[in-house]
């Protein structure tokens, strides 16, 4: 069954079109991640399926029911936000039991979706603390710990990571990817980062300007980018993007390389200027220029490597990507 289908969304703030003709399916059980730039509409787009924005036109469907006008708490859903949300007043029992409460649960089935969910999180020595007494990634646990005891048909986290700091961001996603897998609940979760969206989702929908751009896994997205926007918002470092004429002399298109599929090459086509050597351990990323195009090398490995000269730079033909005026690729 379908977890959530969205058909010809609209929405427009007076004049402003923010979300235009959004189409999308999600499959019981499906992890989701819309991603895109800051300002492009995922958080309306998340609110819409919440019922805390009405839809201009088209229409929303939760487990199959059209929920167009159905109020936020009778959607089945439960809604976990970048700022915790948490009251401050309240000890963390009490703020996971409070929807429950609300909804007029018995003391013994809400205890058993407590214990359960604080256990799941780890949460249980901090049960009597207020929100005050915790850091910023236990808030965050128990923000997702009242989502959880709702039991809801459908999450949806909305940057639920971006005030953690980078350590505790990794840990909190690779938690959050663990609670899919425990509950096999069906998940929308927004972001603007794409490492996020690469190593969360089933299914990534990129969203510009209130438009879907492209539905896929991530590595048919990785992959098989239908335009340069796809192709150079995921992957990190992002894709290297070049007048195709720079290799292939007369042709007017755009052609793209990943960093890691240039390889060092004295007579390569790339002959880069480096600015920076970045040795990360693992890797090492060499940037630099070409004229005035930026260039990212991404070389496995370790090596002695430094700024100041020239370095040739190839790659394989297949591994190159081309794109029309229009930023369309071209296969
Ligand atoms: P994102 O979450 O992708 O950063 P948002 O959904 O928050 O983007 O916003 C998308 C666009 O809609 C922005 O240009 C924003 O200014 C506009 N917008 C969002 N909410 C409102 C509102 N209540 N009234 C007017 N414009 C809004
Ligand atoms: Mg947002």
């Amino acid at each position: 069954m379908t977890a959530l289908t969205l058909t010809n969304v609209c929405k427009s703030f007076d004049k402003t079109e923010v979300l235009k003709d959004i189409n999308i399916e999600i499959e019981e059980g499906e992890f989701v991640v819309f991603v895109g730039p800051s300002g492009c509409g995922k958080s309306t787009l998340l609110r819409v399926i919440a019922g805390l924005e009405d839809a201009t036109s088209g229409e929303v469907r939760i487990g199959g029911e059209v929920v167009n006008h159905v109020p936020p708490s009778k959607r089945g859903i439960a809604m976990v936000f970048q700022s915790y949300a948490l009251y401050p007043h309240l000890n963390v029992r009490k703020n996971m039991s409070l929807a429950l409460k609300q909804e007029k649960r018995s003391q013994e089935v809400i205890d058993a979706r407590v214990a359960e969910a604080s256990r799941m999180l780890d949460l249980d020595a901090y049960l009597d603390r207020l929100p005050s007494e915790l850091s910023g990634g236990q808030r965050q646990r128990v923000a997702i710990g009242r989502a959880i005891v709702r039991n809801p048909k459908l999450f949806l986290f909305d940057e639920p990571l971006s005030n953690l700091d980078a350590a505790l961001r990794m840990n909190t996603r690779v938690e959050i990817a663990a609670l899919h897998d425990q509950l096999g609940a069906s998940m929308v979760y927004v972001t603007h980062d794409q490492t996020e969206a690469m190593t969360l989702a089933d299914k990534i929908v990129v969203l510009r300007d209130g438009r879907v751009e492209q539905v896929g896994s991530p590595m048919e997205l990785y992959n098989d980018p239908v335009n340069k926007f796809v192709a150079g918002f995921l992957g990190s470092p992002a894709m290297n993007f070049m007048p195709a004429d720079l290799v292939n002399a007369g042709d007017k298109r755009t052609l793209g390389v990943r960093p890691e599929d240039l390889f060092l090459a004295d007579d390569g086509p790339l002959q880069v200027d480096v600015t920076h050597v970045e040795k990360l351990g693992g890797d090492t990323n060499v940037i630099g220029k070409v004229g005035e195009l930026q260039i990212t090398a991404r070389l496995f490995g370790q090596h002695d490597l430094k700024a100041g000269g020239t370095l040739g730079f190839g790659f394989d033909g297949a591994a190159a990507y081309y794109f029309d005026e229009g930023g369309n690729r071209v296969r």
